[in-house]
């Protein structure tokens, strides 16, 4: 086999086989494709597409650069969740203890918050002592005592998935939803799960904007599980507006600590047990999407699913008192509040701008290395429909940072817009795909 006939077949539409792309997916993390030639892939990639098989073989020579977790010894059926990520998007807090109370086992491993859109990490380590970086008998140990385990990515996990995602943010690649594809799986697959649930975003908070592509981006995903032999389910669910109420690392924990013990917060609540609800099902613990829904009522309503919130936290070593009593964590130094100048509904949110507002706060970064502040945020009260009077409270900022305070309330001010026709409300689940 020879790299540039390669790139040439691709560059000319045609299709590569498994030995092909693995030719080049192992070359080029052995050093032996170059920078250029590998570029020069995603790129022809990128503008002539691939196929499922070939996807799947992109999938699966990523998986197998690294470990792929062998979870056989413990029994019951493994089951995670993954979202493409937003704003105030919570669900996995909420939803692992209530799938692992309910008897199917969730090892989740999780990303770290980048740009606009937070991650599952920085919101765990935001509760003190809460070790993320467990090794794969504490990951193990943990998933089997309590039912979920909550890890961070290891460099033993698909680590070609990390060459080329480098190589792809410098050479306008990111897009592909091929490539995209086979990145998420890679490192799904490598987990050692049965089964999957989908939370494919959608909006102005999302990574995928439009409904159009973020179809195409679940049923790539659906497609590539079922070639894995996994059971897999997609949501496509709303991103036009924050998901919940509360945005920043403590102070989503906050929020989910509010639904495990009963508040009923109607987005939140509904995403969460609905994707909670599919995982049971797909479990075998439920005969449908809607019984699972209800045994995570079930699960919230008895209070087993904060009980194992609070064995998972003590396990991985973080300071259940804070979940006990959330009020006593430390504040930020200071707290503002916007307060809506004029009468009329709530029909707009530039939910990327919110996602930026809460980053320039201190709860978010815009390089992996930055530093973020556990206790920066804001609280977004009000939702897309809802009336609004003058003086309303819209918008509470915490912050450490009181340079920034201006100019994040002049840029959360132009991220809303209030109207004075009204509105409908959003559809939280657009799309339910299998
Ligand atoms: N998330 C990933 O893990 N990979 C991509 O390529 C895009 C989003």
């Amino acid at each position: 086999m020879n790299v540039v006939s390669l790139i040439k077949k691709k560059r000319d539409g045609k299709t590569l086989k498994l030995e092909e792309i693995e030719f080049l997916v192992k070359g080029f993390v052995e050093g032996k494709v170059t920078d250029y030639q590998f570029a020069a892939f995603l790129m022809a990639g990128f503008l002539q597409g691939f196929d499922n098989n070939e996807t799947s073989a992109l999938t699966s020579t990523m998986l197998h650069s690294g470990k792929v977790i062998d979870l056989s010894e413990i029994k019951g059926a493994k089951i995670d969740k993954h979202s493409t990520g937003g704003v105030g998007d919570k669900t996995s807090l909420i939803l692992a203890p209530i799938v692992a109370a309910a008897g199917v086992k969730v090892p989740m491993i999780s990303g770290r918050g980048l740009g606009h859109t937070g991650g599952t990490l920085d919101k765990l380590e935001s509760i003190t002592g809460f070790k993320t970086d467990l090794n794969l008998d504490e990951y193990k140990s943990v998933l089997e005592k309590c039912g979920a385990v909550l890890i961070g990515q290891t460099k033993d996990i698909a680590p070609a998935d990390k060459l080329i995602y480098a190589l792809r943010d410098v050479t306008a690649t990111v897009e592909s939803i091929p490539l995209i594809t086979a990145s998420i799986m890679s490192k799904k697959l490598a987990e050692g799960i049965d089964g999957l649930v989908l939370d494919v975003k959608t909006g102005s908070g999302a990574f995928m904007k439009t409904l159009k592509d973020s179809t195409a981006l679940a049923q790539s995903l659906i497609d590539t599980a079922k070639s894995f032999d996994k059971k897999v389910i997609a949501f496509i669910t709303d991103m036009n507006q924050p998901l919940g109420n509360y945005i920043g690392n403590f102070l989503e924990v906050y929020e989910s600590i509010k639904v495990l013990q009963g508040e009923e917060i109607d987005d939140l609540k509904a995403l969460s047990t609905t994707l909670s609800g599919a995982m049971i099902y797909l479990g075998g613990k439920a005969e449908s999407i809607e019984e699972g829904i209800q045994i995570s009522e079930e699960m919230i309503k008895s209070g087993k699913a904060f009980d194992t919130f609070i064995k998972i936290t003590q396990a991985q070593g973080g300071d259940v008192n804070y979940l006990n009593n959330p009020d006593s964590y430390p504040k930020s130094k200071h707290n503002e509040i916007i307060y809506a100048d004029k009468d009329g509904y709530l029909s707009e949110v530039d939910t990327y701008q919110i996602g930026m507002a809460a980053l320039e706060l201190g709860a978010g970064r815009q390089t992996l290395e930055d530093k973020i502040d556990p206790k920066a945020g804001l609280i977004f009260h009000p939702k897309i429909g809802d009336k609004i009077n003058k003086d309303d409270k819209l918008v509470e900022l915490f912050t450490d940072k009181e340079e920034k305070i201006d100019e994040v309330k002049k840029s959360i001010n132009k991220a809303i817009t209030v109207d004075v026709k009204s509105v409908e409300k959003f559809e939280l689940i657009k799309k339910v795909l299998k």
